[in-house]
C-alpha cells in the first residue's frame, strides 16, 4: 500500500515536469520564427539614403527602418538595423548574417538570383541630378553618339548597372563609382563629374542641401522596392511576406511613406 503510494506520486510528479516542459516548449514556438539571432529580425541596410533610411542623431530611422519595426513587433521580433555598404548588403542577407535587407532596394533579375525579394512596398525613380545651366537636359543626351559625359552614381546601385551598361559598355561615356550617394553629389558639386544618375526620393534631400543643383524632369527608369531575404529560410520568409502584405492591406505602410514623403 505504502509502495503504491510513493509510486502513484512519483508518476504525478513526473506528468507534472513533463506537462509543464510541453507548455513552455509550445510557446517558444508559437512565438518566434528561426532568425540569425533568437528574438530578434536582423536587418541590413545602407544609412545613406533619406528617406529611406539615414541617421537622427545615432539612430537609424526612416521609410525601411520603420516598416521592417512594423513588420519585426507583428512577429514578437525586435527589430535591429545593420548599417553596412549598399554593395555589403546581397550577399550579407545570402550568407545568412542578417534577416533581411531592407535599402530601397530594387527589384532585379539578376538579384533575383542570389536573393528573393517581398511583396514590393515603394516605387522608386532613376532621376538625373546636374548643375544648373548644364549641357544635359533630358536623358537622351546622355545616350547621344559622342557624348562622352562623366556620370557619377552610388556603386553597385541600379543607376551604376544601368549607366554601365546603356553607357560605359556602349562607349557612349564613362560612370565614377562612389559608395555613397551623397559623395556623387558632391563630385557633381565640385565639377567631377557631369550629372549624376540616382533614386529621385535621396536625389531631392541631396539637392536640397547643395546650392546650384537640379534634378531633371526626365526619368531614367521606374523601378520597386522590395526587401530582400535568403532563398533558405522559406518559414521566415513567408512570416516576413504576409506580415508585410497585411501592414500594406491595413494602410500602415501608406501612413510610414506618407510621413517621411507626401506630408512634406
Ligand atoms: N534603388 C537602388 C538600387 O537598388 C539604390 C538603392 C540604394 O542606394 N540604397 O540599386
Amino acid at each position: 500500500m505504502k509502495r503504491t503510494g510513493k509510486l502513484v506520486c512519483l508518476i504525478l510528479a513526473l506528468v507534472l515536469v513533463l506537462s509543464l516542459c510541453a507548455c513552455s516548449s509550445g510557446k517558444t514556438a508559437q512565438s518566434s520564427v528561426k532568425t540569425v539571432t533568437s528574438g530578434k529580425l536582423t536587418m541590413a541596410t545602407n544609412a545613406q539614403f533619406p528617406p529611406y533610411e539615414f541617421y537622427e542623431g545615432d539612430k537609424i530611422v526612416g521609410i525601411d527602418a520603420e516598416i521592417a519595426g512594423a513588420i519585426a513587433s507583428k512577429l514578437g521580433l525586435e527589430l535591429v538595423i545593420e548599417d553596412m555598404e549598399f554593395d555589403s548588403i546581397i550577399t550579407a542577407v545570402k550568407t545568412g548574417k542578417v534577416d533581411i535587407g531592407m535599402a530601397g532596394m530594387t527589384v532585379t533579375d539578376e538579384r533575383k538570383e542570389s536573393v528573393d525579394f517581398t511583396e514590393s512596398y515603394a516605387t522608386g525613380v532613376q532621376v538625373i541630378i546636374v548643375a544648373d545651366g548644364s549641357e544635359i537636359v533630358s536623358v537622351d543626351d546622355l545616350f547621344a553618339e559622342g557624348a562622352n559625359h562623366v556620370i557619377g552614381v552610388q556603386r553597385n546601385t541600379t543607376g551604376d548597372l544601368y549607366c554601365t551598361w546603356d553607357i560605359e559598355d556602349e562607349g557612349l561615356g564613362t560612370v565614377d563609382r562612389y559608395s555613397k550617394g551623397a559623395d556623387a553629389v558632391q563630385a557633381l558639386k565640385a565639377g567631377k563629374v557631369d550629372c549624376v544618375v540616382i533614386d529621385n526620393e535621396p536625389a531631392k534631400a541631396f539637392v536640397a542641401e547643395v546650392e546650384g543643383l537640379k534634378i531633371l524632369e526626365t526619368e531614367y527608369a521606374l523601378e520597386d522596392y522590395a526587401g530582400a531575404m535568403s532563398k533558405d529560410n522559406q518559414e521566415l520568409y513567408s512570416a516576413v511576406n504576409d506580415a508585410l502584405k497585411a501592414l500594406i492591406a491595413d494602410g500602415t505602410v501608406q501612413k510610414i511613406v506618407d510621413k517621411y514623403i507626401n506630408a512634406k
